[in-house]
């Protein structure tokens, strides 16, 4: 195990912050596999289940057991970590301008097409050290200010050379579930199944330029612009949100840390005895079907049906009071489906998001994710 420190700028004198790395395996050896936990920094569960894969994967390597290169950053958000308000964490978003940690990524894909156009050719390992190598000089190019801005540099310039991304996230609470390119369903199916996800969220673009996105689009829509030449899809990357924010235990991290060890042997990073994959729990639906639950009025919230429940359409998922009039309010299913996110607030005010259903007709266009 390798360990590289990559210093942020903290935004003010004599302070600086620091990213941590992991790399096990030999350096360059193909698949390549970058890991990444709690971008938003108070999203716990990544954490610990990155602390299980360090020890893991450190003693798969003194077994000689890895065969690519895997790299992990457990604190994937040293600048959110460090942020509290009056003993609150606040992990998601930045307390200096407001920028929610997994927006805003810089976006490569035009300039890479730019970057490339003419220069590619009919052998398709030169089209992806090319395209590496543009990439490469984009993001050196790319300009950063703000301590935000030099993390996600710094995180997207571990990941982009990788062949495949995971970050893991978790929701406020949760089922299982995860977040993919349309088409990377197929690549990480295997890992929905071995996590037991009871929803797997796909879209080209979900419009909010998060870091799995960074790393992956510029590749797919490389091909779709030149289709007359052949550009993998080299870097594939999938968000996968591990439940609920109070989901912190080491059973549970353990498990998800061996459903994410098989992955990697799926994959050929990682050799070894390998165990079954099980059956999946869902199908890859839309993420324009996923609907959110929107709080029409003010009050009390109490939940009817837990996260991981499939509902029909119109089934009451809970129930806002007044508690002044005692008026209550029912919140029913947009659309039939899973039933698998919803808030940790248990008093809401009119507009709130306080829930989501992965439904399968796509019925949202535009900015697809939450705020
Ligand atoms: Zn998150």
């Amino acid at each position: 195990m390798k360990t590289e420190h990559i210093d942020i700028p903290a935004g003010s004198t004599g302070a600086v912050l620091q990213l941590t790395a992991f790399r096990f395996g030999k350096a360059g050896a193909r698949p390549s596999v970058y890991i990444q936990a709690a971008l938003h920094a108070d999203e716990i569960p990544g954490m610990i289940c990155a602390a299980h894969l360090r020890d893991e994967l450190a003693a798969r390597e003194v077994a000689g057991e890895i065969s690519g290169e895997v790299i992990l950053v457990p604190v994937a958000n040293p600048i959110g970590l460090s942020q509290d308000v009056l003993g609150n964490p606040i992990g998601r978003f930045d307390l200096a301008d407001g920028g929610n940690f997994n927006r805003g990524f810089p976006s490569f894909s035009t300039a890479l097409a730019e970057a490339v156009r003419g220069r590619l050719g009919l052998d398709v390992g030169e089209n992806v050290t090319l395209v590496r190598m543009a990439l490469g000089r984009l993001l050196t190019e790319c300009p950063a200010a703000t301590s935000a801005e030099h993390l996600k540099k710094a995180l997207v310039g571990l990941a982009m050379p990788c062949d495949l991304v995971l970050d893991l996230h978790c929701d406020a609470e949760a089922a299982m579930h995860l977040y993919t390119h349309s088409a990377s369903a197929m690549t990480f199916a295997p890992l929905a199944a071995r996590l037991g996800c009871k929803a797997f969220l796909v879209a080209e673009n979900s419009g909010g330029d998060p870091f799995d996105e960074a790393v992956s689009r510029p590749w797919f829509e490389l091909s779709t612009q030149f289709p007359d030449v052949p550009i993998p899809f080299a870097c594939q990357s999938t968000t996968v949100e591990l439940r609920g924010q109070g989901d912190v235990c080491d059973e549970m991290a353990r498990a998800d840390a061996e459903a994410i060890l098989g992955f990697l042997q799926d994959v050929g990073a990682l050799t070894g005895k390998k165990s079954p994959l099980p059956a999946s729990l869902c199908n890859p639906t839309p993420l324009s079907a996923s609907l959110p639950l929107i709080a029409p009025v003010c009050g009390i919230l109490t939940y009817r049906r837990d996260v991981g429940t499939r509902v029909v359409e119109s089934e009451k998922l809970a129930e806002i009071t007044d508690p002044l009039t005692g008026q209550r309010t029912e919140i029913l299913s947009p659309c039939a489906g899973m039933f698998f996110a919803r808030t940790a607030l248990r008093f809401v005010k009119p507009g709130r998001r306080i829930g989501k259903v992965a439904g399968v007709t796509p019925a949202r266009s535009g900015y697809l994710l939450s705020p």
